[in-house]
Parts: structure tokens; sequence; C-alpha cells
């Protein structure tokens, strides 16, 4: 089966995606994409690029992107990385700042592709396990390691911790690099892009494809000190210069610069999660407070496994992992209203 594979490949144990389903449709709440579609001055700007510059190659340093990312942050072109994918740029940051023989920590429950990289690149992990109400263990990320990546909010739990408490941890690791996975810090969280100019370790990673509706043009970028970004640029560019093309980066551009836009997204995800939470919990679920676009949910009775399937036989996808710690538990993504209804009018039925 693995003949002729590299000793790499061989002992890779790969991330496995959430399904993407082909035909039969389904109410997908399985991998926390937008329900709404992205921004429709992505779509003119994409249709813009799409034309004769096609035939020569993207800008490798993602410059006009960038600049409308610095400009919304509050900080300078050079303080910020692009890629395809938050993802990819995750990858690279764990290749740019991590060695072997130094231990990197992570909460034991948080995103499932963090131990994937820490196996492919040959590195070393402690994972601290998570407090009994599923909340960061920040002070166990605290002291001699190799370097720290923080998922806040976390997911799959959907908790996040404050700034004052991530300045604490960049504090108390100051001589290794803090990757700070702010997928969806903006359905709730704090987010600790305003830690940067003070903290030259911290590296804070987002991405275009959730509150921006964007997770099939694949853009995700990193904010931090010029030093690490550099760092960053130094894996792309011995591995692939160009890693967003085109139309990527002019949709991307697009939808960073449409504030109203995006904040009407992210406060109809938000109402729809609450009342969603809400309602599972008069239904007898146990429901962890989320600062995400997904709940983590458990019942007292049930298994995680048989409401999984329950619901997948009933045309509504969710996720499921068999990690004991949480089998009894699923993630769902927030969809529309409507999806929502069919999901719990599922539920009522199991
Ligand atoms: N970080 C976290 C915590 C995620 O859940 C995801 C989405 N699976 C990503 C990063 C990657 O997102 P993308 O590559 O689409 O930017």
């Amino acid at each position: 089966m693995k003949e002729f594979w590299s000793r790499r490949i061989v002992d890779a144990v790969p991330y496995v995606p959430g399904e993407q389903p082909k035909g039969q449709t389904f109410v997908k709440l399985n991998t926390n994409e937008c329900p709404y579609p992205p921004s429709p001055k992505v779509v003119e700007a994409i249709t813009r690029a799409a034309g004769e510059t096609l035939r020569l190659y993207p800008d490798p340093e993602c410059l006009e992107l960038r600049c409308a990312i610095a400009r919304r942050e509050g900080l300078s072109p050079d303080q910020v990385f692009c890629s395809n994918g938050s993802d990819e740029v995750l990858a690279f940051a764990f290749q740019a700042f991590f060695d072997p023989d130094k231990e990197i920590v992570f909460p034991q429950i948080t995103y499932s592709f963090y131990p994937v990289y820490t196996n492919y690149f040959g590195l070393t992990c402690r994972q601290v396990p998570m407090n009994p109400d599923f909340s960061t263990p920040v002070e166990e990320l605290m002291g001699k390691n190799g370097g720290v990546v923080l998922c806040n909010p976390n997911a799959p739990t959907g908790q996040g911790v404050s700034r004052e408490v991530v300045e604490k941890l960049l504090r108390a690791n100051p001589d290794v690099v803090v990757i700070v996975d702010e997928a969806y810090v903006d359905f709730g969280g704090e987010s600790s892009v305003g830690l940067i100019d003070r903290y030259p370790n911290l590296l804070v990673i987002q991405t275009a494809s959730k509150s921006r509706a964007l997770a099939g043009l694949r853009v995700g970028w990193a904010m931090g000190n010029p030093n690490l970004i550099q760092g960053l640029c130094c894996v792309r560019d011995s591995i692939n210069s160009y890693t967003v093309d085109r139309l990527a980066q002019a949709g991307a551009k697009a939808a960073v610069e449409d504030e109203d836009y995006f904040t009407q997204t992210c406060q109809k995800v938000m109402a729809t999660r609450e009342r969603t939470a809400q309602r599972l919990r008069e239904m007898g679920y146990t429901v962890l407070p989320s600062q995400a676009n997904f709940l983590f949910v458990s019942h007292p009775d049930k298994s995680g496994k048989a409401l999984l399937d329950g619901l997948r036989e009933r045309g509504v996808l969710v996720r499921w992992w068999s990690n004991p710690a949480i089998s009894n538990w699923l993630r769902i993504s927030i969809g529309t209203d409507a999806e929502m209804d069919t999901l719990l009018g599922a539920l009522q039925e199991l």
C-alpha cells in the first residue's frame, strides 16, 4: 500500500476534514462554514480580476491584501503575512518557529490539526488536560516549553480567554513564539492583535473562511512582529512563492474592506447561536457558552455517536470525534435560523 512512500509520510497521521457531501442535500453543520454568502463586493472584485491578467503570476507578497488587513487592524503591512488558508499559515508557522528538541505545548482538546503538524514536522508536544469545565488551562501553558499554540476562542469547545490572559501567557513565555489562532474570534472573542507591538513573540492567525464567508477561496493571514513575518516568508519561499492566487487576493481584499457586511454577518450568526443554545438547553442538552460560530453540545442520556448517526439519517450533518474525552459531545456549526430549526426538529424526534 505504501510502496515508494518516504519515511515521513509512511509515519504521518493526516488530519481528517469534515465531510463535504456530494449529491444528497444535507443541512450542513459540520465544518463551521458561514451560512450566508460572501459580500457582493467580493464577487465583483473576483469578476474584475478574472481577466487577461490571469496569465500572469499573482503578487507573491500579496501587498494590496496585506495593506487592507494592516489598515483595518492598525498595523503596518510588514506585520502581516497572507497565505492559502490559515491551515497553511499554521503549517508554515510550525516550521518557522518550532524545533524538534524543544517540546511545544497546547491544550488537549483543541484544533486537531496541531498534533498533525507536530507529528508531520518531527516536533514534540505536551498536550495539557482541560479544566473540568472544558475551559483552557492557560496556567499550564506557561513555564518552560519550546512554543505555545492557543486557539482562541478554542475549537471545538467554543470558549475563549481574555486578552489579559493572553498577555499573561506572553509574559510568562518571552523566549518562545506564542501562536494565537483566532479563526473564530469575530463571533464574540477578544482579539490579541493589540498586543503585537509590545510582544515580539506573538503571532496572531486569522482566516477569511468563517466570518467573511470565504472558505472556498482559501485565504488566511498571520499578524506579528516583522521578524516573525520574515520567518514565514522564508518558509513560504522555500516551498511555493505563489500561495495566494489573483482571484483570492482580490476577493479577500474586498471582503476585508466591507466592514458593514462583515459586521451584519457576524451579528446574524451570533443571534442564531444564542437562540439555538437556549432552545437546546430547554431540551435538556448541556451547551457550553460559545464565542464562536458553533456550539459544543452533549445530552445526558444519548451518546454523541447516536446523535451523530440519528441526525445524519434525518439529513443533518454535524461533527463528532471518537476521542473518549469528548465522544459524548457534538460540535454543531451555526447555520441560518431555518437550518437550526431543522436541526432542533431532528433532535426532538431523536
Ligand atoms: N484554525 C481553526 C481553529 C479552524 O477550525 C480552522 C478551520 N478548520 C482553521 C484554523 C483553518 O481554516 P482555513 O484554512 O480555512 O483558514
